[in-house]
Formats: C-alpha cells, sequence, structure tokens
C-alpha cells in the first residue's frame, strides 16, 4: 500500500498533536510538512520525530530561531503565508490536515483546494466565512473535502451510500458546554479559567471557549450547511451532554442514523485520513455497561445569545458570517485574558453586526478584507 504524504496545518495545536499521536501507531502514512504559529521548541521536536520534507513557521520573527534548531537535519525550512501555501501545495501532499484554529486557516485551504489536495477539514472558521465559495471551488478542481470535527463526522458516515434527495434532517448535537448547568447571571460573572474546563472534550483554548457560548455549535450549524447542502430549517441543535452521539441524520421515512463513540478526537481524525478504509487503532471502544443514560435538552438561546447569533448570520448571508466569524476571534481572545466579560462577547458581536453593510455574494477579497475591517473595529470596542 503506497503510504499517503501529509501535510499538517498546525501541528502544534490539540487537533495537531492528536493527530501525530493516531498517526504514529501506524505506518500507513508519510509526514510531508508541519506548520505552526509561534511554538518552534514543539515543532522541532515534532520535526525530529516525524522526520518531514519542510517544517513552516507562520510569524517570521521565529524563522531564523527554527531555521538554526534544525540546521543539523535535511528539513527544509520556510515561514509566513508563502511557507504555508507551499507547504499545502507541493505535488509530492496527497491530504493536507487544516488544523490551524481561526480564520487564518482560510488562505492555505483554497490554495490546497486549487491544488487538488483531499482536504481534511478541522478548521472550521474556513467555511463559516467562505463556504458558499469554498464548495464550488472544491468541486470544480476536484478535490475532496473530508470533515473531522466530529459533528460533521458523524454525519457524513450517517449519509455515506445514503440518496442525498432522501435526507429529511440533520440533529446536530452539543455537549452545553462548562456552563450549562448555571443561570444567566451566575454566567454574567464567570471568568475564562472557568470556561476553560470543557466537561468531555479536551481541545484548543478558543473553541472551549466557544463551546461554553454555543458559538463553537454555531459555527458548525454554518459548517453543517455548506458541507451537507441543506437548509437551515433542515438542522436542529439537540444539547447532548454526554457526547456520545456525535450527530444524527432523519431520511425522509423517519428513520434515523446516530454515529456514537468515546468522546475521542483521534477516531474523527484518524476517520478522514483513512477515508474510506477503517483500520484498528488504540482508542478505547464505548462502554455500554457503564453508560447510564443519553439525555436531550433543547438549547437556552437566552443564556447563550452566540448561538442565534450565528443561526442569523447564516440567514442573513453574505459577509455577515465572516464579521460575526471575525468579531468572535477577537473577543475571545480578550476574554482569555480576562480583559472583557462573558456577555461582551455576544454583544459585541451584535454591535459588529449592526455596524456594517452587508455585502451579498462576496468574493474571497471583500471577506478578507470584512475580517481585517471587523478584528479592527471590534479591538477598538475592547478598549
Ligand atoms: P489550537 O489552538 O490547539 O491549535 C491551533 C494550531 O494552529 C496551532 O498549531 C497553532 O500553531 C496554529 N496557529 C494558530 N494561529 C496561527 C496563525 N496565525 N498562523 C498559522 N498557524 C496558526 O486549536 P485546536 O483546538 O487544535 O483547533 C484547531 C481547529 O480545529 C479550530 O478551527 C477548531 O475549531 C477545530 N476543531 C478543534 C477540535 C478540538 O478537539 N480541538 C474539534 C473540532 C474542531
Ligand atoms: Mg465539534
Amino acid at each position: 500500500m503506497k503510504k499517503k504524504n501529509i501535510t499538517l496545518l498546525g501541528s502544534t495545536g490539540s487537533i495537531g498533536t492528536q493527530a501525530l499521536n493516531i498517526i504514529s501507531e501506524s505506518n500507513r502514512y508519510e509526514i510531508f510538512a508541519l506548520t505552526c504559529n509561534q511554538r518552534i521548541d514543539e515543532i522541532v521536536e515534532q520535526a525530529l520525530i516525524f522526520k518531514p520534507k519542510l517544517v513552516v513557521v507562520y510569524d517570521e520573527s521565529y524563522y531564523e530561531a527554527l531555521k538554526g534548531k534544525l540546521a543539523h537535519t535535511t528539513i527544509k525550512v520556510a515561514c509566513g503565508m508563502s511557507g504555508l501555501i507551499e507547504a499545502v501545495t507541493h505535488s509530492d501532499v496527497d491530504i493536507v490536515l487544516t488544523s490551524v484554529v481561526g480564520n487564518i486557516g482560510l488562505e492555505p485551504t483554497i490554495a490546497a483546494i486549487k491544488a487538488g489536495k483531499t482536504i481534511a477539514l478541522a478548521n472550521k472558521e474556513t467555511l463559516v466565512t467562505a463556504g458558499e465559495l469554498i464548495m464550488p471551488l472544491a468541486k470544480q478542481y476536484g478535490s475532496t473535502i473530508l470533515p473531522v470535527d466530529s459533528e460533521h463526522s458523524a454525519i457524513f458516515q450517517c449519509l455515506n451510500g445514503e440518496n442525498h434527495k432522501t435526507l429529511d434532517k440533520i440533529y446536530l448535537t452539543a455537549s452545553g458546554g462548562a456552563f450549562r448547568n448555571y443561570t444567566q447571571d451566575e454566567i454574567k460573572h464567570k471568568k475564562a479559567v472557568e470556561a476553560l474546563k470543557h466537561p468531555n472534550w479536551s481541545m484548543g483554548q478558543k473553541i472551549t471557549i466557544d463551546s461554553a457560548t454555543l458559538m463553537n455549535k454555531g459555527l458548525e450549524f454554518i459548517e453543517a450547511k455548506w458541507l451537507f447542502d441543506v437548509q437551515p430549517s433542515q438542522i436542529e441543535v439537540l444539547v447532548h451532554p454526554q457526547s456520545i452521539i456525535h450527530s444524527m441524520v432523519q431520511f425522509r421515512d423517519h428513520s434515523i442514523m446516530a454515529q456514537l463513540g468515546v468522546p475521542d478526537m483521534r477516531v474523527p481524525i484518524i476517520y478522514a485520513l483513512d477515508y474510506p478504509d477503517r483500520f484498528d487503532n488504540s482508542v478505547k471502544p464505548l462502554d455500554f455497561q457503564t453508560l447510564t443514560a443519553l439525555t436531550f435538552e433543547k438549547p437556552d438561546y437566552k443564556r447563550f445569545p452566540c448561538l442565534r447569533i450565528a443561526m442569523d448570520a447564516l440567514k442573513s448571508g453574505g459577509i455577515m458570517p465572516t464579521i460575526m466569524n471575525a468579531a468572535n476571534e477577537v473577543l475571545v481572545a480578550a476574554y482569555l485574558k480576562d480583559r472583557i466579560g462573558f456577555y461582551d462577547i455576544s454583544e459585541g458581536i451584535e454591535k459588529a453586526l449592526s455596524h456594517f453593510n452587508n455585502i451579498q455574494n462576496p468574493s474571497i477579497d471583500d471577506i478578507l478584507s470584512s475580517d481585517i475591517e471587523t478584528r479592527r473595529f471590534v479591538r477598538q470596542l475592547c478598549e
């Protein structure tokens, strides 16, 4: 079997390190490139183990230091956006795992699609801001997009081999995040340290805050719309605190398919990399004997306004999801530094959404410039 050549965009993050962990269990892969933003000590450690052809640091001020640390090897070192683009478009690359966080993933993902690569898509911000352009682009260039997000992997698996026309509805499940059981008054005073204590999943900081605000489910709602080509009215968010059912699909005949498993991202990551095959791995299987209950609740839009904001931004379309996403990125970063409160996140996003005029059918340039303008506006708001 020919080994698959993989580029990991964001190899030092939560998804990136879990991917390397599960990849190291098999000999089915070759790592072509590893990339990070600034954490060069970690990426050097990874490079010495996985021996990629290329290592990229996005922040150019770390370039010389990284080069020095890898000088005794034959590994090529690059930096900046041009480095990321080289890592995803090289002719040796088969699959690109997009595990960077934020809208920074957009440009390299587009480049990888245009190079006809298979995309294992973890970076949800890409489809949130540019789903309307990305999906047809992938079709045009014959690039396959395989979802890594656990919910979308579940939906993808439930739809495998089915006639898309018989799809009636998607049940998008949500853990409910760290503050599911608190009142609005209690949540109001919660700091980032508490929001970072996710009940079921261990993830990067940004997505863990997004889970606490339910913005993560809002982003996934938009992501599902584009990935599975459904109407927003066909997607229902269900809070399922145990995170065992990763999502479900209901067909026209009201038969429902669900995908279940332990909450471990290594399963959807390796599924996307091995697709359409499946192999043994060391992830512990679900033990039904120890499961006490699988429960479901309606999401509470009052305590968690971000979910409704995202659903409305999708309805408005155009540039609104980009503004929402950019505002959210800046506000979550400020919340992580204790500079703003929990509900300043949703309020700040709403201010940004009403400040800018919508642009229908935006180009990639419109999206990139709106992203920059929104960030500038929201940074001022935070000061
Ligand atoms: P993380 O913060 O742990 O890691 C982010 C990675 O991106 C790091 O390798 C970092 O070096 C890189 N990065 C950050 N900023 C960058 C920049 N400006 N330029 C280049 N590289 C940059 O994030 P994560 O939790 O691994 O999440 C990654 C993506 O996957 C996010 O879009 C997230 O929503 C999605 N996702 C994550 C999980 C999870 O379990 N962690 C689950 C589903 C989806
Ligand atoms: Mg998810």
